[in-house]
């Protein structure tokens, strides 16, 4: 994420075009539910599954309180393995590291796996505008990438979109019938307008799920095989990875390996996990270990723990504000719970809304598996986003009004015998108009003529 000033991202007007859409938001809904769903199966299938989720919690808290250590140890096998290593401040130097090292090799073609931390480096247009090639090669984000979208979900990019969508999206960019939507017709489409990039391709880049900092290692969990035909295929493999991915040992992930397909799409195990620990003969290897606002927020002490991230998307396929609005609606690189709480690390101001994009129901905590307290992470954001004075004029004018009525008994039984007449007596379209946001799709319940607390009084009186 570059230090742009932007508007301030619109989710609920966002969210209200989604859900107009009814076949597209029963399908996301649907498909997310099913996925939280699978996840749960397989989560019963390990017994041992909240011992699991604490010792990787564990893990993760103890290398985030050690990093410096765990990084130069992490560098210094991977150099001993012949890896060449760069350090990244931010998103501006990540992708001047990365331009020059494909400029030093004469690259003009690249070849890129999943990575989340490439599009928050904006890695992508970067690259364009200097000339560069870049071709995504995991099926979602290649769908994404032919659309001119970015990944509306950090595990399956495209989840937004129906087989009809994809045929259309193919049809318009790489040929194809924009009348076939078979999943098996589309994948393969997709395979053979892809494979041969990749086979010309000059240079190969991969994300990290891990690093191990005893191995020197950078661990990959893919479904497809194409971080392993990205990073060895051409002669040049670039990985980039958040500091934020080292693990201490190689013991350590069994640990991992084992909650995050589990956890992402409810199978036991990604289909590849590939592990690279130094370039081929006659080829190089380098990682870039990117900061982007890591070690701030290593820093802030409501925040650090969302550090302990692994990306598996568990919170999104639960969040019911995320399953109905659609992960663009978000307007950043991370959506959902976990993008409600990274965003605002980097621009208060442009993801203010982004905290109250959800009901605090916890589910989202209740399935992180590496026990991330997310929905105490939204308050938090919540308070500092009002004390800030970054809330929208007519929700602070209602909270504080909502806070004075609440702080005083007199105050709170006049209003709410207010609203009850006013609810009992008002002609509906007084009570029912474009003002009120909140009534559009809800019915006001008929409130009883007398209040909880007068008719307590009354039957006290009468003994
Ligand atoms: S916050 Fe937890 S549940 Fe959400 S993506 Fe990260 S690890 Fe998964």
């Amino acid at each position: 994420m570059s230090a742009k000033i932007h508007d301030p991202v619109d989710h609920a007007g966002a969210a209200a075009k989604f859900i107009t859409d009814e076949a597209h938001l029963t399908f996301h809904d649907t498909r997310l539910w099913e996925m939280r769903q699978k996840r749960d199966g397989q989560m019963h299938g390990v017994p041992e599954w909240q011992e699991l989720r604490d010792l990787a919690s564990a893990i993760k808290e103890h290398t985030l309180s050690r990093l410096p250590e765990y990084l130069e140890q992490f560098e210094a096998q991977a150099i001993a393995h012949g890896v060449q290593v760069h350090w990244a401040r931010d998103a501006a130097e990540h992708n001047a590291i990365v331009l020059r090292l494909l400029r030093e090799n004469n690259a003009k073609t690249l070849v890129k796996s999943k990575s989340m931390l490439t599009e928050e480096c904006e890695m992508a247009p970067f690259l364009e505008r200097h000339g560069i090639t870049l071709t995504e090669t995991d099926l979602g984000e290649r769908i994404q990438q032919l659309d001119n979208e970015s990944p509306s979900h950090i595990v399956v990019p495209s989840v937004h979109k129906l087989r009809a969508d994809v045929a259309r999206v193919f049809a318009k960019t790489i040929g194809g019938d924009p009348n076939n939507t078979d999943a098996t017709y589309l994948a393969e489409h997709c395979r053979v307008t892809t494979r041969p990039l990749m086979l010309d391709a000059d240079a190969g880049m991969t994300g990290a799920n891990f690093l191990v900092a005893e191995t020197g290692a950078v661990v990959v969990c893919t479904n497809e095989g194409n971080a392993d035909l990205s990073a060895n295929l051409p002669k040049l493999h670039i990985v980039s990875a958040g500091i934020e991915k080292l693990i201490p040992r190689q013991a350590d992930l069994g640990v991992f390996v084992r909650i995050l397909s589990r956890s992402a799409l409810g199978s036991p195990i990604t289909q590849y996990t590939s592990h690279f620990r130094g370039p081929r003969d006659g080829a190089q290897m380098h990682i870039i270990l990117v900061d982007n606002g890591r070690s701030k927020r290593l820093g802030q002490a409501e925040f650090w723990t969302s550090l302990k991230c692994i990306r598996c998307g568990a919170c999104m396929n639960t969040c019911p504000v995320y399953r109905r609005s659609g992960g663009l609606s978000y307007g950043a690189v991370y959506s959902g719970p976990i993008g409600a709480i990274i965003n605002p690390a980097y621009d208060p101001a442009r993801y203010a809304a982004l905290p109250f994009a959800s009901t605090l129901n916890g589910s989202c905590t209740a399935v992180c598996p590496v026990k991330i307290n997310i929905h105490e992470q939204l308050y938090a954001w919540r308070r500092i986003i009002a004390e800030g004075g970054l809330l929208p004029a007519q929700k602070a004018l209602a909270m504080r009004v909502a806070g004075a009525v609440l702080a005083s008994p007199t105050l709170y039984r006049l209003a709410t015998a207010a609203a009850r007449m006013a609810v009992r007596r008002l002609p509906r379209a007084l009570l029912y108009n474009r003002l009120n946001g909140w009534g559009r799709d809800r019915e006001l319940p008929t409130p009883p003529k007398e209040s909880f607390a007068a008719w307590h009084a009354r039957r006290k009186k009468a003994g």
